[in-house]
């Protein structure tokens, strides 16, 4: 048999049916909201409306029973709600925030917008989240928070970054938007640090094409959420607010269509990851009987909710490199309905270390003179996170073939794919 990148038949043509999740009960509650005529009821003063209208506080009540937190605060995406997270811990300009290189490139881009500094740590070889001894050795004086990321759907280490967290006295900010669902020790991915945010866009568990929701038990964060959220600035006289820092505001605000679309999405959220989890048990069956491939680790007393399937591909015992394998698997498979130019949803590697955009490496963020990394002597350079690297260029990769529009026939054409690229494996280049 020839494999597909070499000119065979490929195994699959027909592509994988589009992961659609919004219906009929959308629809109802979009043309609710049109015929109330009210689109969003949004002032940015202080003032009753200063919170939102009916569907975004029902979104918020919905959200904060749900997750067992306090405080739901919504937003118009978890990029916004990790800006105002940020700024609602009262950060300086120029004081530093550990983050994660191998993460969507908001998790750790949002300490700019305060003009403060992204550090990076290096994350688990098993479970990619942030390691918890790295940042130890990241933590300075100038340290005011910690983004941690629940990345694939891994909650993170909240046992022991949280007690680093507080012994030195920093936030502990959550970017769970690969994670709602996910459990740690009985609580939910997004309340397990100080403060947490999902998201709400398209290509998530769970969407109104586009949003987020914070989540918080801290009633000052919440605040200066919702203020951050809202126009601050032309707010906190009328409240009443006294500590001013950060508080200039952004218009982050959810409309009622999106808030009444999220509201139905909530409820549908674990029944789509129980399905998830299935897809997820059925193709680990399968995949895990190739030597060379290592299905993900959860970490103990956790739920994974698996965004992502990230596995890792051992070229040694193949004899063949990671990115020739998935190469030739991708060339077996046909794309997801509806995501064409994204191609297959299977690739080697996640995203580039976040420190080797240019952004970093240039140092060059606002303006041309290079500030604020201009007044820092945090470095970016290649090298300085080996195990994301690691897992980055040889050993990860991830496919989305557990999404719950996968049905068990779709995963067994997926299965036969990596069975057959294996088994084929002398027809690709040889790994020394
Ligand atoms: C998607 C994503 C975001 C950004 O979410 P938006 O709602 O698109 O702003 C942030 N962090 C992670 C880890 C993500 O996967």
């Amino acid at each position: 048999m020839k494999l597909a990148i070499n000119g065979g038949e490929p195994v699959r043509k027909k592509p994988f049916p589009a992961y659609v999740t919004v219906g009929e009960e959308e629809k109802k509650a979009v043309c609710d909201v049109i015929d109330s005529g009210c689109l969003s009821k949004y002032l940015g003063a202080w003032h009753e409306q200063f919170n939102g209208g009916e569907q975004v506080r029902a979104l918020e009540q919905e959200w904060a029973d749900y997750f067992r937190v306090k405080h739901a605060i919504a937003v118009n995406s978890c990029t916004s709600g990790l800006y105002c997270a940020v700024g609602a811990t009262g950060i300086e300009p120029g004081e530093e925030v550990i983050v994660s290189p191998y993460t969507m490139s908001a998790s750790a881009t949002a300490p700019l917008v305060y003009n403060a500094i992204p550090v990076f740590a290096d994350i688990e070889e098993d479970c990619y989240c942030l390691s918890a001894s790295d940042i130890e050795s990241k933590i300075t004086s100038r340290t005011r928070a910690i983004i941690v990321v629940d990345i694939f759907g891994q909650p993170y280490d909240a046992e022991a970054i949280n007690a680093i967290a507080r012994k030195h006295g920093v936030t502990v900010i959550e970017d769970a938007a690969q994670a709602p669902g996910a459990m740690l020790a009985g609580k939910h991915a997004g309340a397990l640090g100080d403060i947490g945010v999902f998201s709400l866009n398209y290509h998530k568990h769970i969407h109104s094409g586009e949003g987020g929701v914070i989540v918080t038990d801290d009633d000052e964060l919440a605040q200066r959420c919702r203020l951050i959220r809202n126009h601050a600035e032309a707010v906190v006289e009328g409240m009443g607010v006294s500590d001013l820092r950060n508080m200039i505001g952004f218009n982050y605000r959810m409309t009622e269509i999106e808030a009444a679309i999220a509201r139905i999405q909530l409820q549908k959220l674990a029944g789509l990851n129980s399905k998830r989890f299935d897809n997820v048990a059925y193709i680990e069956k399968h995949l895990s009987a190739l030597p060379a491939i290592q299905t993900p680790a959860v970490r103990p007393d956790a739920e994974h909710a698996y965004y992502v399937h990230a596995c890792r591909f051992d070229s040694d015992i193949a004899g063949v490199h990671r990115n020739d394998f998935i190469q030739a698997v991708r060339a077996e498979l046909p794309h997801h309905e509806l995501r064409e130019q994204e191609g297959v949803k299977l690739g080697a590697g996640y995203v580039k270390p976040l420190y080797l955009q240019p952004m970093f490496a240039k140092r060059m963020a606002y303006g041309s003179q290079g500030y604020p990394f201009s007044e820092s002597q945090v470095e970016y350079r290649q090298g300085m996170c080996p195990v994301t690297e690691r897992m980055h260029f040889e050993e990860l990769f991830a496919h989305e073939f557990i999404l719950p529009s996968m049905q068990q026939n779709d995963i067994d054409d997926v299965i036969s794919a990596f069975q057959k690229v294996w088994n084929y494996r002398d027809e690709l280049p040889t790994h020394t």
